[in-house]
């Protein structure tokens, strides 16, 4: 099975969307997340199955320029909260909150500066969004072209999904020979996690 744990974080977000891998460098190359940008990821993080326990070693050991006391202090509750952990009784009972579905990540809180959260497809301008693809290995001009149509015609699930199906394109026509994949199965993704559990499946 996966080893869904801290330490394999790094390793896991080959198979994570742009809007996670942007958190994720942004994480490491700044040692510290915002709040949205630290919900959108936790949140995500529990959806492929992190543990609390985990998900805390993971955000204490990344924000590795700050005290135990004030990690304690700042940041502990708000992961202990995500995971239903702490809180009023309904939160507790929910298990608290779901990842957030991507119609929620483009429609709600758009990042202000210095923020990481959001879906680099709608939320950056076509100049750094070209960047950051490449930045994770997209260096396909006719990939990076229809990426640039679909933002334009603000398709942006589109752009992911595209996205997608050219990172995995060995994967899925293994797959697809293999009779143990069928188109309805390459249906447009609408939710992070669902990108991560095909992407993971697809390769393991
Ligand atoms: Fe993330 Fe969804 Fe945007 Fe893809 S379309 S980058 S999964 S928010």
């Amino acid at each position: 099975g996966a080893d869904i744990s801290a330490k394999n974080v790094d390793a896991l977000s080959s198979s994570f969307p742009l809007c996670m891998q942007h958190l994720h460098r942004s994480l490491r190359r700044d040692a510290h997340l915002k709040h949205f940008g630290r919900l959108q990821y936790t949140l995500f993080l529990k959806g492929i199955g992190l543990n609390l326990e985990e998900c805390l070693i993971f955000w204490r050991t990344s924000f590795h320029k700050i005290t135990d006391d004030t990690f304690n202090k700042e940041y502990r509750y708000n992961v202990r909260h995500s995971y239903g952990d702490v809180g009023g009784d309904s939160n507790r009972r929910g298990g608290g909150y779901s990842p957030f579905s991507c119609q929620k990540i483009l429609t709600e809180h758009p990042p202000g500066p210095g923020e990481a959260h959001g879906c680099p497809y709608r939320h950056f301008n076509l100049e750094n969004l070209t960047a950051l693809l490449q930045q994770v290995g997209i260096a396909d001009r006719s990939v990076l072209q229809g990426v640039k149509e679909d933002k334009e015609a603000q398709k942006f699930h589109m752009a992911c999904n595209r996205v997608f199906e050219h990172v995995h394109k060995n994967e899925i026509k293994r797959a697809k020979d293999d009779g143990i994949l069928t188109s309805a199965q390459l249906e447009t993704i609408v939710h992070p996690n669902e990108y991560f559990k095909r992407s993971y499946l697809l390769k393991n």
